[in-house]
């Protein structure tokens, strides 16, 4: 018998329920709504309408995905940073909630400025394409060392309409820079910071699915902050900023890293479950 696109939802809900998704009703509409080609709102609007068999199938196909532990994002392929849609693929982290702490810390520091800005190991943009679209003035330079995700950098940039004020650039960023960059007013990081003997303990829907080379920060977890410290502060203007995500107690090791390479340390903010997770520093 034909069914309706709230027979299925409802189907999904209970199954992702069951599965202990703790937002089974919003991911359950969000995925069906883009298995059908609808914005979430026209799938509301067309529950009751009946649904093709291909449609059932498609569905049930990402249904299982889902439920076999794939997170939403990469289903869809999109996801939202601090109200900036972005592409998501699977050779990029799905941007977190922390991270948009980040992103705003930034923006505070030199919101009105006419700044240029480095976003190392970008991945998706997330973190230097809110800075762009918040800071009018801005000129932001995304880096990375894998070239799929500088492919979802540039496609975000055009998505939101900054590519005009971005540009993308392959770099190795536990090296020193390779090609002349110019002086920046800030750089950003959310770099890998996982130790890489914790990989192996993580959550399965990211150790399963989100690339590795985003999260292992090598022995100590930390292999990256003492190479941007040591080898790309030099691109930081007199009085230029340095904002790093870190990882659930890190911030301490973090602190120290930046002020034995002769940066002035600021602060740190914490998140919304009051974990140390975003440190300042500046450029005297
Ligand atoms: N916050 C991510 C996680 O917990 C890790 C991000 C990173 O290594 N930069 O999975």
């Amino acid at each position: 018998m034909a069914k309706t696109y709230n027979d299925i939802y409802m189907d999904a809900r209970v199954r992702f329920k069951q599965a202990g998704i703790s937002e089974y009703s919003q991911e359950a509409r969000i995925l069906l709504a883009h298995v059908a080609g609808k914005k979430p709102e026209e799938f509301y609007r067309d529950l009751r309408l009946y649904t093709s068999t291909k449609y059932e199938e498609e569905a049930e196909a990402m249904i299982k995905r889902r439920l076999e532990g794939e997170p939403l994002a990469y289903l869809t392929g999109r996801w939202e940073f601090y109200g900036l849609p972005l592409v998501i693929t699977k050779d990029v982290l799905i941007p977190r909630i922390d991270t948009e702490i980040v992103a705003e810390t930034a923006i505070k520091l030199v919101r009105g400025r006419s700044v240029r800005v480095l976003d190392l190991c970008c991945g998706s943009g997330c973190i230097g394409l809110a800075i762009a679209a918040n800071v009018q003035e801005s000129k932001l330079v995304l880096a990375d060392n894998s070239d799929a995700a500088l492919k979802v950098a540039r496609t975000n940039a055009v998505l939101n309409r900054l590519s005009s004020r971005t540009s993308c650039i392959k770099s190795d960023v536990l090296g020193a820079p390779e090609i002349f960059l110019g002086a920046f007013d800030m750089i950003v990081s959310n770099p890998p910071y996982i130790k890489t003997a914790d990989i192996a303990g993580l959550d399965p829907s990211v150790r399963e699915y989100e690339p590795i080379g985003a999260l292992d920060g090598g022995e100590s977890g930390l292999d990256f902050y003492e190479s941007i410290c040591k080898n790309w502060v030099r691109l930081l203007n007199e009085g230029g900023f340095l904002v790093f995500e870190c990882g659930i107690g890190q911030s301490m090791d973090v602190r120290e890293i930046g002020e034995k390479n002769g940066l002035d340390y600021i602060k740190i903010v914490k998140d919304t479950l009051d974990i140390d997770r975003v440190v300042v520093f500046r450029k005297l």
